[in-house]
């Protein structure tokens, strides 16, 4: 089956598909996106990702090409037509093609580019990953210092991830000042021997995620303790657990940092109560 792809007001096989050369998401990556996960053939907290979109076209003083029920109505139509039982939706949103490259932003009648595509992922709730864990390295935070809007300059965290693979490990966390900003396209936790989940605190150095969001409501639900702070490299190889939160790994426990086992090595308890809830409550919430 030939995926169908939206591209400014059309859906079109993805080979037929086109974006101009000039588009400044090509040229300077000027441009900012979403992933969705889709689960039992429905989107999984769409009003938290057009809520972070509308937020990071507002920071980037970038038009809103499309509104809110008009995104949804694609969201979905992506879906229906592609058959996505369990996978993703991604979109992306560039300040448009200009005649020409210029740095300077182009005025304000040159349409935007907005570009959705799904991707099947049969499985996504069942990642065997998430009964294993994962293995993460740190490196040396080299982002720019706007990381909370969700642009498409996704250089340095790729090859983040290469420098993990490199290493035998499957992903990295970053490191400013000596401390875990987030992971390459997720957000980091520890829990505590005290039981205490433990995240970075919401500023301009990362990203805000919508699985964070979700996982810390649940948690204090749950009347699990949660501190917003900062956390060490030495501080998370001497936790009781650890995990990561994305959008489309969910809730993924980490028990590995930089060759230490964390706690006993193995997945513990609480990070896969976390996901069970997680993807229980997101299920129902469903659109
Ligand atoms: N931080 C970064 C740098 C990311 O790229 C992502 C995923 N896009 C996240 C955190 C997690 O955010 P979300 O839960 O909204 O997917």
């Amino acid at each position: 089956m030939t995926r169908t792809v939206y591209v400014n007001g059309e859906y079109l096989p993805e080979t037929e598909a086109k974006v101009s050369i000039f588009d400044r998401g090509f040229l300077f990556a000027d441009g900012v996106y979403e992933v969705t996960s889709v689960l039992d053939g429905k989107l999984i907290d769409f009003e938290g990702h057009a809520k972070r979109l509308t937020r990071s076209l507002n920071e980037l003083d970038m038009p809103h090409p499309v509104t809110m029920d008009e995104l949804l109505e694609i969201h979905r139509e992506l879906v229906k037509l592609n058959e996505i039982e369990e996978g993703l939706v991604y979109l992306q949103i560039t300040r448009g093609a200009d005649a020409d490259r210029d740095f300077v932003f182009p005025s304000a009648d040159v349409p935007a580019t907005v570009v959705l595509f799904t991707q099947n992922k049969p499985g996504l709730a069942d990642n065997p990953a998430a009964q294993k864990g994962i293995k993460v390295i740190s490196i040396d935070d080299q982002r720019w210092g706007r990381r909370d809007i969700k642009t498409v300059q996704l250089l340095y965290p790729s090859m983040g991830k290469m420098m993990a693979k490199a290493q035998g490990c499957d992903d990295a966390w970053l490191v400013e000042d000596g401390y875990v900003t987030e992971g390459t396209s997720n957000n980091a936790y520890i829990v505590t021997q005290e039981g205490t989940i433990v995240t970075r605190q919401l500023s301009n150095d990362i990203l805000h995620g919508i699985t964070r969001a979700a996982v810390l409501r649940f948690a204090k639900e749950a009347q699990i303790k949660v501190e917003e702070r900062p956390f060490t490299i030495e501080e998370a190889q001497n936790a009781k657990e650890a995990f990561f939160t994305s959008a489309s790994a969910f809730v993924m426990p980490v028990v590995e940092v930089d060759g230490k086992a964390v706690g006993d090595g193995k997945v513990g308890d609480m990070v896969p109560r976390i996901r069970e809830i997680y993807l229980e409550e997101m299920r129902k919430a469903a659109v």
